[in-house]
């Protein structure tokens, strides 16, 4: 009897992709990801939120997510029907690829979940390299539009894995033309809690292309998987039709209505990581060979003579940082750590370095 070769079975464009791994080296500093390094403690009202769901682990959660989506309405001062919730943005990203198809547009380097999605739906990818200073090559991006007529543009502002954001007068040049050659500009701000620049949210009231998307996974939730687009009303109407019905749980809700309304800690976290951020880059901007880049995220991007030496060298040191070799070569990317883990990194790649 013939063994069944399953891979004949599966879609040309899913059998041609990688799972998304995660390689587990057992660190204990765990500087790759981009989360945040302080867990946030429950407090007695989180604690009472979480122990309210508890008790009632039976019922499906609510659909619409309406007290949390009405609670970052209040904040983002726009109207819950501007809003949309998902599992994470990635699941968002999977929804507007499903809803609005390709080809889908995007800066390089960049996050890679919008090729992995977009290959996944069988659309096609454009990619449009940055320029040398990691900013949207305006000429090339508008010709490339032209040419391929994108339906999605996703623009990572502040870009991950760069850490920079891109200009906004770019950003705008964009979605000026693309509201003449219609496309949606997807602005991806996982990271714009980090920056001093502001959000563009205000966009979406005078442009009928742009979304927002936003997450609470950088800024200390990444458990959680709560992730938002904002836009307007009808293209939130649109999207949501591909929603899964229960697509948020109703732990990640109720925990993130209750961390929200305490918001303090969060923004002291925040804090805490940008002036880290900043001891970060000026002592690494002192060591022999390494060369950060600027960030306005939770994380430096920075070039090396030897990344893979570094990269093991740490590892063997209980340090796990992302080597970017594929993406950004010759580069490597630090999520900022706790004082402490920052400490340590700094001492271990002085001593990689000499
Ligand atoms: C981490 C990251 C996300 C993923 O966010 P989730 O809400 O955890 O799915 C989205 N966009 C960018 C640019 C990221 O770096």
């Amino acid at each position: 009897m013939g063994r069944l070769d399953i891979k004949r079975l599966v879609k040309d464009n899913v059998r041609s992709l990688h799972p998304y791994e995660v390689k587990a080296y057992p660190c204990d500093i765990k500087l790759d990801a981009n989360e945040s390094p302080y867990p946030l403690t429950l407090s007695p009202r989180v604690r009472s939120e979480f122990n309210r769901v508890l008790r009632v682990l039976n019922r499906y959660p609510d659909p619409e997510a309406r007290r949390l989506r009405g609670a970052l309405s209040r904040t983002l001062k726009v109207r819950i029907d501007n809003i949309l919730h998902g599992n994470g943005s990635d699941e968002l990203i999977y929804y507007l690829i499903t809803t609005f198809g390709g080809p889908v547009m995007y800066p390089v380097p960049t996050f890679s979940m919008y090729g992995v999605i977009a290959q996944a739906l069988g659309e096609e990818r454009i990619e449009v390299p940055l320029d040398r200073d990691f900013d949207i090559d305006v000429d090339r991006i508008l010709t490339a539009i032209r040419r391929h007529r994108p339906k999605l543009i996703f623009l990572s502002s502040p870009n991950n894995p760069t850490g920079n954001c891109f200009s906004q007068e770019r950003i705008l040049e964009i979605i000026e033309y693309t509201s003449h050659h219609p496309s949606l500009v997807v602005i991806d701000e996982a990271y714009q809690p980090f920056s001093k620049k502001g959000s563009l949210v205000h966009f979406i009231r005078n442009y009928g292309n742009v979304l927002i998307m936003r997450t609470l996974s950088k800024i200390g939730l990444a458990a959680l998987r709560v992730g938002f687009i904002i836009a307007q009303e009808d293209i939130i109407r649109e999207v949501n039709k591909v929603r899964l019905p229960f697509n948020l749980n109703s732990i990640s809700q109720a925990v993130a209505l209750a961390i929200m309304k305490d918001s303090e800690t969060v923004r002291s976290n925040i804090n805490m990581i940008t002036s880290e951020r900043r001891r970060l880059f000026l002592e690494m901007q002192q060591i022999d060979g390494i060369h950060p880049y600027p960030s306005d995220a939770n994380f430096i991007l920075f070039r090396a003579e030897r990344v893979d030496a570094i990269f093991n060298g740490l590892i063997k040191k209980g340090i796990l940082i992302r080597n970017m070799k594929g993406a950004v070569d010759g580069c490597l990317r630090v999520t900022v750590g706790t004082p402490r883990e920052n400490t340590i990194f700094l001492n271990t790649l002085k001593e990689l370095s000499g």
